[in-house]
């Protein structure tokens, strides 16, 4: 096949902030509910921070609610955060940590600010994406993967412009730690000097690039700091001038070609499935956390 250059389809910026419980002032850039199609298999992206928390012994963050259907996944790039769910998973992860969350059938779980960085406080700032699940996985147990900034291999891009961490899927031969239930990728890169960058993507496949820090260019289209770029699934390559010191978290992966129907914390492909997600979730079939000690 002839390779062709991606166009951008489109560039977002943040619906404006909120919090999240006490502990997480976002900006979303999309949810399933303005875009679900556009972006799939991503559902949602929320961006904390960044922002200087002082230092405090109260619990900053959400307390007990519930996910089914999905993944959330957590980047943390400076504080910390704790988690803990009903299916006895839990933990805290630091600056280049992730925690990859298969809520599948049904999680009730807790995010709060770690222990350690509500001590001293600190700059803040994470990405939390929410990653959709093939309808035949919905239901699939839950399950909690830990990845460390250790286990996240780490490529140096060519020209000395920087690096790319490899978090899930491929770049080159460099294969990523997280497990995912369809083929996607996600890579944290970190661009020092400004520089052309441009990678070879599957045609069909969802492309999309956050910029956290810095910038990006293509053609007379600049893209700024918390802003997404979406570009077209049409293309089998992505090129962009990138400015100096720039921080962007890539997606990428084939869309899921089924009905998203969301309600809040559940994403289901029917009306149905979320009636009865609700209907489970009052009965208490996601399961009791245990009380914290
Ligand atoms: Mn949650």
């Amino acid at each position: 096949m002839m390779q062709s250059v991606k166009e951008i389809a489109f560039i977002k910026g943040s619906h404006g902030q909120h919090w999240v419980g006490n502990g997480f002032p976002v900006r979303n850039l999309f949810s399933y509910a303005d875009m679900a199609r556009d972006l799939s298999p991503f559902l949602l992206l929320d961006y904390a921070g960044p922002v200087d928390f002082p230092p405090t012994a109260r619990k900053l963050g959400v307390g007990q609610h519930p996910h089914r259907g999905f993944e959330t996944v957590t980047i943390v790039y400076e504080g910390g955060v704790s988690h803990r769910d009903s299916s006895g998973g839990g933990g805290t992860i630091g600056p280049g940590d992730v925690q990859w969350m298969t809520a599948g059938s049904g999680v009730v779980h807790e995010e709060y600010h770690s222990p350690d960085f509500s001590r001293t406080g600190g700059r803040f700032e994470v990405v939390q994406l929410w990653v959709n699940l093939p309808q035949q996985y919905k239901m699939t147990h839950p399950h909690y993967q830990a990845i460390s900034r250790e286990a996240i291999p780490q490529v140096a891009l060519p020209k000395n412009a920087g690096h790319l961490r490899v978090i899930a899927g491929r770049y080159g031969e460099v294969i990523g730690p997280a497990r995912t239930f369809s083929p996607m990728n996600v890579w944290d890169m970190h661009f020092s000097t400004a520089q052309r960058f441009v990678v070879e993507v599957p045609e069909g496949h969802t492309t999309a690039l956050f910029v956290l820090r810095g910038g990006l260019q293509s053609g007379n289209r600049a893209v700024h700091s918390s802003e997404l770029v979406v570009m077209e699934k049409a293309g089998t390559s992505v090129g962009f001038e990138v400015f100096e010191d720039t921080r962007v978290l890539f997606l990428g992966g084939e869309p899921i070609d089924e009905p998203i129907v969301g309600h809040g914390p559940f994403v289901m492909t029917s009306h149905e499935e979320i009636q009865q997600a609700i209907d489970d979730f009052r009965k208490g079939r996601f399961g009791e956390m245990l009380p914290s000690s």
